[in-house]
């Protein structure tokens, strides 16, 4: 029997539907700008998401980390929730790639609201370094699957703004956030500078995210793209399955919704396990002791694959390759596990 996966979203294979685009893919040199998929890929994307141009990046992070390099410049600081993925998951990208560091403060749900936006202000002084550049994640991911509303995205770039600073929105899922508060993901989009989202993940393409801004700032993201080593020839076999992810996946991802939150009432159903509300395609439960790692062991040997964030922090992620009847076995495994 082959394992229940649920490390993470990413685990996803790419469809029938993407295999067979991706064979008959018009290819160019991308380098060149002239792979007709890809282009075709970024102008669909930049419609969608309501940007006046997109570019495709081999990942997310690299997505993140260009955006970091064109909104700041050496000796800034960028205003980050502490969990968010550009402060943990990175590398410290952002300090080595773009010589700047962040100022991660805590936020409820990893949602930042005006009050925490101008709690993390400081007063100026010529010695202090300015915070020029917030990024915002959503749906944020070591939250557990949170979200922002369009009210609270508004109300966090106008804050962001009225300090000064560019926006950019790490939005790796934002089409679970969109999908979740039933909304066009373009509501979610707008108002940043930047906005990266992944179609790697839940929707199942095997490589790839965009970077959305203005043409010009697209622009120049094809520079730093190139200087990192992200400058890619045919690559249109990948934009073939990009583009298949967002014309048909994303209205699906309803159905991992809902499969995460009978994962977080099973989690809930332990006493003495927190677990923040399950808004999308994740469950987090938040363990009494530091077990997570040996409970992940124990659910292993029980054929179910899961995630310890931390050392108490258990994640579970539901997607495409995993059933109803899988989470549902994957569940009573969790009950065993954690009620022994
Ligand atoms: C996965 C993820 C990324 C990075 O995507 P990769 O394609 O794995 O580089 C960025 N931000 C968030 C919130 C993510 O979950």
């Amino acid at each position: 029997m082959t394992a229940i996966d649920l490390r993470s979203d990413t685990v996803t294979r790419p469809t029938p539907e993407m295999r067979r685009a991706m064979a008959e893919a018009e290819v160019g040199d991308d380098v060149y700008g002239e792979d007709p998929t890809v282009n075709r890929l970024q102008e669909t994307a930049a419609a969608l998401l309501g940007f006046e141009a997109a570019l495709w990046v081999p990942s997310g992070v690299m997505g993140n980390e260009i955006a970091i390099r064109l909104l700041t410049r050496p000796g800034d600081e960028v205003l980050a929730e502490e969990r968010s993925h550009v402060v943990q998951y990175e590398l410290a990208g952002m300090a080595a790639l773009s010589g700047v560091m962040p100022r991660a403060v805590a936020a409820e749900d990893g949602v930042l609201t005006p009050a925490v936006v101008e709690q993390a202000r400081k007063p100026y002084a010529y010695y202090r370094s300015d915070a020029t550049l917030a990024v915002l994640e959503n749906t944020h991911n070591l939250a557990g699957g949170t979200v922002y509303t369009v009210e609270q995205t508004r109300a966090a770039v106008a804050a962001c703004r009225a300090a000064g600073m560019s926006v950019h929105l790490d939005g790796a899922r934002l089409w679970n956030a969109a999908v979740a508060l039933g909304v066009p993901p373009r509501a979610l989009a707008e108002g940043f500078d930047t906005v990266m989202v992944t179609l790697s993940k839940g929707l199942c393409a095997p490589a790839g995210s965009l970077l959305l801004a203005t043409r010009e700032r697209v622009e120049q993201a094809r520079r730093v793209r190139k200087q990192l080593g992200g400058g890619m020839r045919q690559v249109g076999v990948l934009a073939a399955a990009g583009l298949v992810a967002i014309g048909t996946m994303i209205p699906r991802l309803a159905e991992d919704h809902e499969h995460a939150r009978l994962l977080g009432d099973a989690l809930a159903a332990v006493p003495g396990v927190r677990v923040p509300p399950v808004r999308t395609n994740i469950a987090v439960g938040v363990l009494p002791g530091p077990d997570a790692p040996a409970v992940v062991s124990t659910l292993r040997e029980r054929g179910v694959l899961a995630t310890a964030m931390d050392a108490r922090t258990l994640r579970l992620t539901t997607h495409r390759d995993v059933s109803r009847v899988d989470c549902e076995r994957a569940a009573s495994a969790l009950l065993e596990t954690l009620r022994s």
